[in-house]
């Protein structure tokens, strides 16, 4: 029988079989071997579960001509053209919120894992050069620090919350105002910059946000201030990043997202001020198995003609 569901990704075994068993999905690893399928496969499908970050526009979608749900494994679909679905009548799904503390804990683990000297602590025991007297720096204190929050969208709020209780001076910029329990709020994100020591970068990713943390506002940020970013490498002019921190006209960053990852600028790597993640914000057992849950449960939704859980568009 020629599958209505088409899974595209590298799903991990449990997912897989979920897809499989519950949906009667068939799998293919990445969007080109989608394309690859014969006419008939390809028409057969009307729901595509799709995980991935390789771009899916729409002449991909025009591939599958009774395609009428992409359901995403991930709250950012920043690649997948939104308004290219819409003007085919593709519903997109996505899924958020399941992912909000993970995501969260990562920033927060990040923000002081740069700010102690993590990563230099553990290799200053390991080495030895403890044991052979070595002493380690003092280093910067946290609590009470100005920490900005560029998006203050469900997981910038979470990550707020989260630094309150590290007795941390909150401020933000969104596009609008929000409801906060007496956070600052910054009309202009260059604003932002100035009254803060860290930022944390929280925004969508997509050409919207691209390049939004740029040459000047580092600058704003200034020497003693720090980035740390998970939303997605394009919200940050990584040229940029990269040129201040080696001028040391910022003093840090935390990062979990890149340019063209999993490849990564290796000028990066010779920075000691730097954290880098390898895009695990989500990736804990319990959250991805919840992720994909809210992905099948949308197609199962779609199928059964039910109204969809978590509608992008
Ligand atoms: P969300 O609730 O939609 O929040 C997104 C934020 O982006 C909001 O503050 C929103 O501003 C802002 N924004 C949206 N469109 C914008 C535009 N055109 N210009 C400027 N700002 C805009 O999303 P979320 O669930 O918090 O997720 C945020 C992002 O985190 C995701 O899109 C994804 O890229 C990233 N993420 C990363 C990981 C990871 O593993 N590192 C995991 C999950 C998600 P307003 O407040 O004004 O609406």
């Amino acid at each position: 029988m020629t599958a209505k569901t088409l899974a595209i990704g590298n799903y991990n075994d449990t997912d897989a079989a979920a897809l499989e068993h519950d949906l009667n999905a068939q799998r293919v690893s990445n969007l080109d071997e989608a394309l690859a399928l014969d006419d008939a496969a390809r028409e057969a499908v009307t729901a595509i579960a799709y995980m991935g970050h390789a771009a899916f526009g729409g002449d991909a979608m025009d591939a599958f001509p009774n395609l009428c749900l992409i359901a995403n494994f991930g709250v950012g679909y920043d690649a997948i053209d939104v308004d290219a679905a819409s003007a085919r009548d593709i519903a997109l799904t996505n899924t958020p919120d399941v992912l909000n503390d993970d995501v969260a804990d990562l920033a927060v683990a990040m923000l002081l894992m740069q700010g102690r000297r993590m990563r230099q602590g553990d290799e200053l025991v390991r080495s030895g050069r403890w044991a052979d007297g070595e002493s380690f720096p003092l280093n910067r204190k946290m609590s009470g620090a100005k920490v900005g929050i560029l998006g203050l969208g469900r997981i910038g709020h979470d990550i707020a919350s989260r630094l309150a209780a590290f007795k941390m001076d909150l401020h933000y910029w969104s596009r609008s105002e929000k409801d906060t329990p007496g956070w600052t709020y910054h009309g202009d994100p260059m604003d932002l910059a100035r009254a803060v020591d860290v930022l944390v970068i929280a925004l969508v990713g997509g050409p919207e946000t691209e390049n939004m943390v740029n040459a000047a506002m580092l600058d704003a940020l200034g020497k003693d201030g720090v980035v740390i970013n998970i939303s997605r490498g394009t919200t940050v002019d990584e040229g940029a990043l990269l040129d201040a921190l080696e001028a040391g006209r910022i003093a840090g960053a935390g990062l979990d997202v890149f340019v063209g990852e999993p490849k990564v600028d290796p000028r990066f790597y010779k920075l000691d001020q730097v954290v880098l993640q390898p895009h695990q914000g989500s990736g804990t057992v319990a959250t991805r198995a919840a992720m994909g849950q809210l992905q099948r449960d949308n197609v199962a939704a779609f199928h059964d003609g039910k109204p969809l859980l978590t509608r992008v568009n």
